[in-house]
């Protein structure tokens, strides 16, 4: 079996990340928004996979990630979620 656990080999099988911010997706936040009449803010956010395996590392455990932070709010109570292609590809370096 091929285990995907480090970053480096998420970005040679193409893969993306994205994160979700709990702080901006909290529905209390929310309600905040649509009462000043703002625009609700989306709580996902893109993730910038050849960044973070500059400043991170490629042979970091995406398990053992440390949250990374909401670019929007700066807030660490964010998840991580991997997404796969939809068709196998393999990303030269
Ligand atoms: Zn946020």
């Amino acid at each position: 079996m091929n285990v995907l656990d480090m970053l480096g080999k998420h970005w040679q099988h193409g893969h993306s990340m994205f994160g979700w911010c709990s702080d901006c997706g909290s529905p209390s936040r929310y309600w905040d928004d649509v009462k000043a009449r703002r625009a609700p803010k989306p709580a996902s956010f893109d993730i910038d996979l050849a960044a973070l395996i500059r400043e991170r590392g490629a042979d970091s455990l995406v398990v053992e990630l440390a949250p990374i932070p909401c670019p929007r709010c700066g807030s660490t109570k964010s998840e991580t979620w991997v997404v796969a292609p939809s068709k196998p590809m393999r990303r030269r370096r």
